[in-house]
């Protein structure tokens, strides 16, 4: 490509939002323009890179024997009320209407789709396993889009759903996406981690996630010191402590705490550690309000809590008008002992194993020191409701948890038999027997990638793009071609030799002085960097560089056309 017959439109400045180096350097490059919150164009730059990374994803999905095809992603409502979704998919789900008032969705997923596709396609075992998937534009109306392409309300995701007779079957397919993944993500020169993972809104058994290493990442993920245990902090178990509880030892004993609502404030008032403490949260359950205790220096899990089956499937605070109607008391002050009677009190395993322990005094404006359970404290159920942390044990009994940020880029989930069997979506087994079909779904956020990668490639000069994903993997570099035409002619040869090498070759023929020339070559990441120049031609000789070193490399033609090839 000559650069003069291309838009490349770098920018200096970046609006305030761009928080993460991604959506800076994204925007810096001119690779995204934005249209509206969460919905980008991707410009003729931004564009090559995003096809290189459908590319690999489509060679390993052919490769894995998956069948590529295109469903439409406008969906019509009627199906999503099949499964229920068009209510409980909540408000991530953009409905819209047509002329004649009929209800649509513009696809955030696409179970409904393909199991509508599978039924009618689909009547014999004989034409299983089958795994159909698409690259294709979803739209999910985010609560908070943000950092550019990477959380965004319009983004590109390559979608996989298999269909299978048996669970057997789908647990081989599962495993062969898994592989298939590894491969994609090694393939762009990814860091990252497969992580067992929630199943969320997509619902089924079996998942894992795939996620980037960055510490811009939004999720917190998991991991064993010592054996191959890796998950999304939001599934992680946290383990009972190892000692058994103590029996008391102290008295219960109100304690005056006029301002002091926050753990920070109350055992710093008391002089307690915040472990010793119980923090307490009331939440919305199915049939009035539900405590939930874990230890002062933790958080409850949301995703967990979600699960208990006190809880309507959310976990959801408690306003402050409800629990001062319930409980006579405002947040800040609540406790588990002394709490009304129609409140489950739900606890955490570490909360649960404390003794002596500070907690809220249900009195506005006081705490219990000394408290017990059992004794002081009723506890409905001890259950597993709190974030691991570092230094925890790991779930799986070998070493400790560390954690570290992720992007997930990638998900696989089992599905089982809930979309086909609400879907009506059967096939006839040996025996002429309709068998609802079970199921697997497969996702890779391609659009994230880009951005993914940005975050784990870039320095101060801008991207360093992995080879596989750079928009071109050599600039050519003239230095004063229009005042000399050996300059010129010279790198128009070398470019011509390039690109009959099939070697994806940007000739920077702007006609720029060295230092913007450089900078915007380095700033759009460009891995390999050839200077022609008089001085250089009058030495035989080209200026190599790598995007990811910083010696320059004097080389003849031939030395320089055996290092890019
Ligand atoms: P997240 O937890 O990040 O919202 P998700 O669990 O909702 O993701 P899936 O339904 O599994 O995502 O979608 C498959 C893939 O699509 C994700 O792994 C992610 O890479 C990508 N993806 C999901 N939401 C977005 C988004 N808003 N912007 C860009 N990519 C997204
Ligand atoms: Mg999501």
């Amino acid at each position: 490509m000559r650069l003069s017959r291309f838009h490349l439109a770098t920018v200096k400045e970046v609006p305030a939002d761009a928080e993460i180096a991604s959506h800076r350097l994204m925007l810096r490059t001119g690779m995204i323009r934005k249209l509206a919150a969460g919905i980008y164009t991707w410009s003729p730059l931004g564009l090559r890179v995003l096809s290189k990374v459908q590319a690999v994803v489509r060679e390993e999905m052919n490769r894995a024997g998956a069948i590529e095809l295109l469903m439409p992603s406008i969906q019509p409502k009627e199906l999503w009320e099949e499964t229920g979704r068009w209510e409980k998919f909540g408000g991530q789900l953009l409905k819209i209407r047509d002329r004649k008032e009929a209800g649509y969705c513009y696809g955030p997923t696409h179970e409904e789709v393909v199991t509508d596709f599978a039924r009618n396609e689909l009547k014999s075992y004989k034409q299983l396993p089958v795994n159909f998937y698409q690259i294709q534009t979803k739209f999910r109306d985010e609560i908070r889009p943000r950092f550019g392409v990477m959380r965004a309300r319009e983004f590109l995701m390559k979608d996989a759903y298999s269909f299978h007779l048996d669970s057997d079957c789908l647990e081989r397919e599962y495993r062969n996406m898994y592989d298939a993944y590894g491969r994609i993500f090694t393939r762009l020169g990814l860091r990252f981690r497969a992580v067992q993972a929630d199943t969320g809104a997509i619902g089924g058994n079996a998942s894992h996630e795939f996620q980037v290493l960055a510490d811009s990442g939004e999720d917190a993920i998991a991991f064993s010191s010592e054996s191959e245990y890796a998950a999304n902090v939001e599934m992680a178990e946290a383990l009972a402590p190892a000692a058994t509880r103590p029996a008391p030892s102290q008295a219960l004993e109100r304690v005056a705490t006029p301002t002091q609502k926050t753990i920070e404030d109350v055992s710093a008032f008391l002089g307690v550690k915040p472990e010793q403490c119980v923090k307490t949260m009331l939440v919305r359950g199915v049939d009035g309000l539900v405590a939930l205790c874990v230890r002062g220096d933790h958080e409850i899990n949301e995703v967990k809590a979600a699960k208990l089956a006190e809880l309507p499937g959310a976990s959801v605070l408690a306003d402050e008008a409800e629990i001062v109607r319930v409980t006579g008391t405002r947040p800040g002050f609540i406790g588990p002992a002394g709490l009304p009677d129609s409140i489950p009190v739900i606890v955490d395993r570490s909360a649960a194993a404390l003794a002596d322990f500070v907690c809220g005094g249900n009195q506005d404006g006081s705490h219990f020191r000394g408290a017990n359970w059992e004794r002081d404290a009723r506890v409905t159920r001890v259950a597993d409701l709190r974030k691991v942390v570092e230094g925890d044990a790991s779930p799986d009994g070998h070493g400790t948890l560390r954690i570290a940020r992720g992007i997930e880029v990638g998900h696989v989930f089992q599905l089982g038999s809930q979309y086909a069997q609400a879907m009506g979506a059967t096939v006839l087994d040996d025996g002429g027997k309709a068998q609802v079909m079970q199921m697997g779904c497969y996702g890779i956020g391609v659009s994230r990638i880009v951005a993914a990668a940005i975050e784990q490639n870039h320095d101060d000069n801008g991207i360093v793009w992995p080879e596989p994903m750079a928009p071109w993997r050599v600039a050519i570099c003239p230095i004063g071609a229009q005042q000399n035409a050996q300059v010129r002619e010279e790198a128009e040869r070398l470019y011509a030799e390039l690109n009959a090498a099939g070697i994806e070759t940007l000739l920077d023929d702007r006609g720029l002085r060295p230092g913007p020339m450089f900078a915007d070559m380095e700033l759009i990441g460009i891995p390999h960097r050839v200077v022609v120049s008089e001085r250089g031609l009058s030495a035989g000789t080209f200026e190599y560089r790598r995007r990811n070193e910083s010696e320059n490399h004097a080389l003849d033609r031939e030395e320089l056309l055996r290092r890019l090839s």
